[in-house]
């Protein structure tokens, strides 16, 4: 394992969230933050040689959200999710928007509806992410699907960036089976402790320096 400090190789997860931190600077609505944002994690999982190992461990009960960077004022948090061979979310909302990007393997996302009840019916055909491929969510694009790995004999890894701390939000979870009650309330938090170096910018500067 190459641990949590690679500061070299770790370069493109720095741009993306430098890049990301300036278009929220120009105060854009949403369908820009979509359109442009979804431009630059379409950049960021074009390759899979950036995400420190430690951060695309799979855990055999259930799939992990480790977070790999916060804004400083909370517009926004970016989390590897590693999702073991056939793992699966709940049906459930985010309340803000949110970007998904395939960084390997894939996986199924199927929109959600609700029906009046509190509960929700499924909408509209499951979308299939392979590597590469980006979606969006949010209360007005479409707030509530349901995930699951693609694959049933490996990982996949997804890369999300969302308009809030998300670990700390809020949110829901829904029951599909009719016998079951409404809606129930949750909070994800993160499946990890510490944070990727995304700052350790020596290498470069050493390998431009030139000492007087
Ligand atoms: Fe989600």
């Amino acid at each position: 394992m190459s641990g949590i400090d690679t500061p070299s190789s770790i370069a493109p997860l720095r741009e993306f969230v430098v890049a990301f931190g300036r278009l929220l600077d120009s105060a854009p609505d949403e369908p820009r933050i979509l359109r442009e944002g979804g431009a630059l994690l379409r950049t960021l999982v074009a390759r899979d040689d950036w995400l420190p190992e430690a951060f695309a461990q799979p855990d055999p009960t259930r799939y992990q959200q480790f977070l790999l960077h916060a804004d400083s004022t909370e517009r926004f948090s970016v989390v590897s999710f590693v999702w073991g061979p056939g793992q699966a979310t709940p049906v459930h909302d985010h309340t803000v928007w949110g970007l998904i990007g395939m960084l390997r393997g894939a996986e199924y996302s199927q929109g959600f509806a609700p029906d009046g009840t509190g509960r929700v019916q499924a909408h509209g055909d499951a979308v299939r992410l392979d590597a590469g491929d980006v979606e969006a969510v949010s209360p007005t694009v479409g707030d509530l699907h349901r995930v699951h790995n693609a694959h049933a004999d490996r990982v996949s890894i997804s890369i999300h960036v969302y308009g809030a701390n998300i670990g700390a939000v809020r949110r829901h979870t829904y029951p599909t089976d009719p016998a079951q009650d409404v809606r129930k309330p949750f909070v994800s938090g993160y499946s990890n402790a510490l944070l990727p170096n995304l700052w350790d910018r020596s290498a470069e500067l050493r390998s431009s320096s030139t000492p007087a």
